[in-house]
């Protein structure tokens, strides 16, 4: 079977590898149809995934956005899985036993493994995993099961911040999570304001029922956003940007006792006068990827949102030109929005 083979930093070669042995007890075959690129996907490629991430490791299969077809069922599957059933992959893989799982927050598991980052993903057209993995979605499209894994990154930062219905919620970012926070806010009811550099992006957002504003300098956008939620400042603001500046401004316009949160990942450090925290009460949280519940909470939601999912896919290529799409993905950043493998 042919494989996108990750050799070493920004090398990807096609590859033809073996098959995976049939699926053992609980096990499923997936046929990956669709496996969308992401940011992590261009940290691990250019060898920039911080070492707390899980670092880059040689040789890699990447793919960690998968929509796959079940091509075979080990013994003892759940019954809601059948071969050529459509299935959403959760990549996440906790011990189990650390702190973070004792309090049921595996997606923060000291020893974590993605599919697609720590193991071989969905660049390949045969792929083994544990049925816990494996959600069926009913859509048509194999892209829109593979949204399903940043539909649930925005889940989680929805879940973390605790969005109510009719809350002002402002959302730094434009790319393909900032858009899924907007979709799911949106879908739970929430008024929300998108804010990006690139004002391309912001339509996107004006579709999922946003409003937009361009960001120009900090100063301007913490004044625009205070006459948008009013003049105490957003009760929720999450940051899916990762930039320094963003996350200044998250921590300014954010009202007292209000909620900001930091999904966009990112190296940079950033200086806050540690008062705002003290004088506002905020909740500054922190949010990664989703536990089970919330990766099928995000299979709901694809289900309903398949049309604003697709939306979101500005590219697609054939897995032959993998290599060429993540460089397209890395030079265009102004042009791309979601590429997806199929
Ligand atoms: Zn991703
Ligand atoms: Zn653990």
């Amino acid at each position: 079977m042919r494989a996108a083979v990750t050799e070493a930093v920004g090398a990807v070669a096609l590859l033809d590898r073996a098959e995976p042995p049939q699926p053992g007890a609980g096990e499923v075959l997936l046929t990956p149809e669709a496996v969308g690129i992401c940011g992590s996907d261009y940290h691990f490629f250019l060898g920039e995934l911080s070492d707390e991430a899980g670092g880059s490791q040689f040789p890699r299969v990447l793919g960690h956005e998968v929509g796959a077809r079940i091509a075979a069922l080990g013994p003892g599957c759940r019954e809601d899985l059948a071969v050529g059933q459509l299935v959403a992959l959760w990549p996440l893989i906790a011990c189990g036993h650390c702190y973070p799982c004792s309090v049921e927050r595996p997606n923060t598991c000291d020893n974590f493994k993605l599919i697609g980052i720590h193991l071989d993903g969905g660049l390949q057209q045969q792929l083994v995993a544990d049925q816990a993995q494996v959600f069926s979605i009913d859509v048509d499209s194999a892209s829109v099961a593979a949204m399903v894994e940043p539909l649930s990154v925005a889940v989680q930062a929805v879940r973390r911040a605790a969005v109510q219905a009719d809350e002002h919620v402002v959302i730094f970012g434009a790319g393909p999570i900032g858009q899924c926070i907007c979709l799911v806010a949106r879908a739970y009811g929430a008024r929300v304001l998108v804010v990006d550099t690139q004002p391309n992006r912001l339509p996107l957002s004006a579709q999922l029922g946003a409003d937009t504003l361009v960001w120009t300098t900090a100063e301007q956008v913490i004044a625009d956003a205070r006459r948008w939620a009013g003049p105490g400042g957003a009760p929720v603001v999450f940051d899916a940007t990762g930039a320094a500046a963003a996350v200044a401004a998250m921590v300014e316009i954010v009202a007292s006792a209000g909620r900001a949160v930091q999904v966009g990942m990112s190296n940079q450090a950033v200086s806050l006068r540690l008062g705002i925290l003290t004088e506002k009460e905020i909740d500054l949280l922190g949010s990664c990827c989703c536990d089970s519940s919330g990766f099928a909470e995000a299979v709901r939601i694809a289900e309903q949102q398949a049309d604003a999912l697709t939306r979101m896919i500005s590219h697609e290529f054939p897995l032959e030109r993998f290599p060429e799409a993540m460089q397209f993905a890395i030079d265009n950043p102004t042009e791309v929005m979601k590429v997806v493998i199929r």
